[in-house]
């Protein structure tokens, strides 16, 4: 799950690391209110997205007055943010977060993933930190370091210490950064994130540390123990369609194609995307009904790709192992009935009772068509969504 960078901010503060005074704001006037009870001057105006790379996409702005900030606020309220991680269709902003603003001298980068490779969590962290840190990360490898945690201990009190050193800090500086490592580690830790970092972590004009960028990304199986962060989940943020497969326990990702795919099992879900991506074409979706499905989840996840309209041919793959054939037939043909389908469906229904599944939807009256392969049912369905998408 993920949350906004001002929600990250205050749980970071919490925990220690020093982050800018500031609040979230809804509307420019609201913002302007927010930088007037900061003080006279120097402001930083930030969209609030769930994704980053806002700064090179216009969504961070730097502000003198607060009536700069109201007029920053203005834009950036509203706007569509587009950046690598929002996906070429960007995302709405809503919010802004209006911070105090320093100058600042350094950029590095602080952050605690679960690398599985050696079964620890690592603190990864950089001199090079700020908007073009995945881009040094390519280029320069050796310019992001590591230091591995463990499990049992935790982040040990020398390792931030030294990770700041390595950092370039002295004095005041370094103590103040391996005390910000620490209490990113405790935040990470504590809320069992998947991913909790500060980029930049930055050094100011004066020598103080500050994080002025915070993200934090938890991990979803561990939600259950945390019911205080779940409130921090922000609907808006999330994909509709997302949000209600979530709630239908399905797993289903929206993605940029135009072949609607309804599979069961993962694993054929994404062997089903492949297929298609080998024949030229891009899924709408990856869809897993899961191997306990019931017809309500089946309508539930056939519904779920109708109300998507760049779906232009619906690609059923379904292997009945443990799942019957005609019930997810009579799944489809339920949900159908209900919404009316005006695209066609290439049929691949094989194992537990592919003969009455077939007749069923072969009577139904959809415009359907049987395959009897999963690579041919792919092929067919890229070639019908190229001639649909040309009608
Ligand atoms: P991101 O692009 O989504 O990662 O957003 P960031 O919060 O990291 O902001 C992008 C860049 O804007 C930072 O790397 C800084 O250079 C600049 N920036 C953000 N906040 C401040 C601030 O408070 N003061 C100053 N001087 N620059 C800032
Ligand atoms: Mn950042």
């Amino acid at each position: 799950m993920n949350i906004h960078e001002y929600q990250a901010k205050k749980l970071a503060r919490e925990a220690g690391v020093p982050v800018p005074e500031g609040d979230v704001a809804t509307t420019p006037d609201e913002a302007k209110a927010v930088a007037e009870r900061l003080g006279d001057e120097g402001f930083v105006v930030k969209a609030q997205v769930h994704a980053g790379g806002r700064g090179k996409a216009g969504g961070v702005k730097l502000a003198k007055t607060p009536g700069e900030v109201k007029e920053h606020a203005a834009k950036i309220i509203g706007m569509t943010l587009v950046s690598p991680q929002t996906g070429p269709k960007g995302k709405l902003v809503r919010k802004v977060l209006v911070e105090r603003a320093g100058k600042i001298e350094r950029e590095l980068y602080i952050g605690f993933v679960l690398n599985r490779s050696i079964s620890r969590y690592v603190l990864t962290y950089s001199r090079m930190g700020g908007v073009e840190t995945e881009e040094t990360a390519r280029l320069h490898p050796e310019l992001i370091l590591q230091e591995p945690v463990d499990p049992a201990f935790g982040l040990a009190a020398y390792q931030a210490r030294r990770a700041a050193s390595k950092l370039g800090l002295k004095g005041d500086s370094a103590k103040q950064a391996a005390e910000a490592i620490m209490g990113l580690w405790k935040v990470f830790a504590n809320t069992d994130a998947s991913l909790a970092e500060c980029n930049p972590l930055a050094v100011m004009s004066d020598g103080k540390i500050v994080a002025v960028d915070a993200k934090i990304v938890f991990d979803d199986n561990a939600l259950y123990r945390h019911p205080e962060l779940q409130e921090l989940y922000d609907l808006d943020e999330e994909d509709p369609r997302e949000a209600k497969a979530k709630k239908a326990d399905l797993s289903y990702v929206s993605l940029e194609g135009n072949i609607g795919c309804l599979v069961n099992g993962a694993g054929l879900a994404m062997a089903t995307m492949d297929l298609v991506a080998n024949y030229g074409g891009m899924p709408a979706n990856f869809l897993d009904i899961g191997g306990g499905a019931d017809k309500t989840r089946v309508s539930e996840a056939f519904r779920l790709i109708l109300a998507d309209e760049t779906v232009k041919v619906i690609f059923i793959n379904i292997f009945g192992g443990i799942i019957q054939c005609p019930m997810v037939a009579e799944g489809v043909v339920e949900a159908a009935r209900e919404i009316g389908v005006k695209v066609p469906l290439v049929v691949c229904l094989k194992g537990t009772g592919q003969e009455k599944g077939r007749t069923i939807l072969s009577s139904s009256g959809l415009d359907i068509h049987n395959v009897e392969t999963m690579s041919e049912g792919a092929h067919k369905a890229v070639e019908m969504a190229r001639t649909e998408a040309l009608s």
